[in-house]
């Protein structure tokens, strides 16, 4: 790739020399890049359910001041851009967290499927509104992994929201427990979780990108289930703190897999 290089050059008096310092301007511009593209979609993001509530308060004062079906309609309308901002602003904390804990090596041991169960009680009803069949495999024994049992909770039930949201009416998510002796993705033994689902799928060109933050297959349908974009960053840097592996595949009209590969041994 084009690299751009900076040197500074600064004299050494005492050993007579130069010194030249290099560095890489490509990967800080780019960083710098990074950053700024992100400032501008979180603002973004908050700003749209922003602009709604306050578009609401103004017609609650005006037009809408004697009637009070329109009233109940907008304070309801008001109540969901709220909780959009608040998931919205949950999300980037989590995302900051997760991320400054990267390179701290979790301590502890988490038992994968006491979190399946636990993520399959939690999501129950929301699998039953979306009329979606959540079942899990493999979870008849625990299955111990060095671990953070909170973070490696929440990448279950990321992956699995994502899964109910995304597949719709009359599909089936699995929740899937595997344990294998030599990983050649882990180098190792290795539990593997992987949640399926008989949805829609996607095409395989996005697979590289599905990580990124804010980054949607389909913005309008990821805000209307209530997304932040957030969900598989967090799920990203998770996974890589625990030195796993994350593998995605899916097929347009097919539905798709997300199977997270962890160390047992680290
Ligand atoms: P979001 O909050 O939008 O769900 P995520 O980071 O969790 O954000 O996911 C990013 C995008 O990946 C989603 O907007 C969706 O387009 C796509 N996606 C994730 N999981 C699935 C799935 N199981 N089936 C189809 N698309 C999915």
């Amino acid at each position: 790739r084009d690299m751009t290089w900076s040197a500074t050059v600064s004299p050494m008096p005492k050993a007579g020399g130069l010194l030249l310092v290099f560095e890489d301007r490509t990967e800080m511009a780019e960083a710098s890049q990074m950053r700024r593209d992100f400032v501008a979609n979180v603002s973004h993001e908050l700003k749209t359910p922003l602009t709604a509530i306050s578009g609401f308060i103004e017609t609650l004062r005006g037009a809408a001041r004697n009637d009070p079906a329109a009233q109940d309609r907008f304070l309801g309308i008001m109540e969901s851009e709220a909780t959009r901002m608040n998931r919205l602003i949950r999300d980037l904390l989590s995302l900051n967290r997760v991320e400054s804990e990267e390179r701290v090596r979790p301590k502890g041991k988490a038992d994968l499927a006491g979190i399946v169960g636990a993520v399959m009680r939690n999501l129950g009803n929301l699998s039953d509104g979306e009329g979606v069949t959540l079942t899990a495999e493999g979870v008849e024994a625990p299955l111990l992994v060095p671990g953070d049992p909170d973070q490696l909770t929440q990448v279950v039930a990321n992956l699995t929201e994502n899964a109910i949201k995304y597949s719709g009416r009359g599909s089936t998510v699995t929740l899937r427990l595997t344990s294998e002796d030599a990983n050649p993705m882990v180098l190792g033994p290795a539990a593997i979780l992987s949640v399926s689902d008989t949805g829609e799928g996607f095409d395989p060109t996005h697979i590289p990108r599905l990580t990124e933050r804010f980054y949607r297959v389909d913005t309008h349908r990821s805000r209307a289930q209530g997304g932040t974009g957030l969900g598989l960053a967090i799920v990203k840097h998770i996974v890589n703190r625990h030195r796993g592996r994350l593998r995605i595949e899916s097929a347009p009209g097919q539905g798709s897999r997300f199977s997270v590969i962890l160390p047992r041994n680290t």
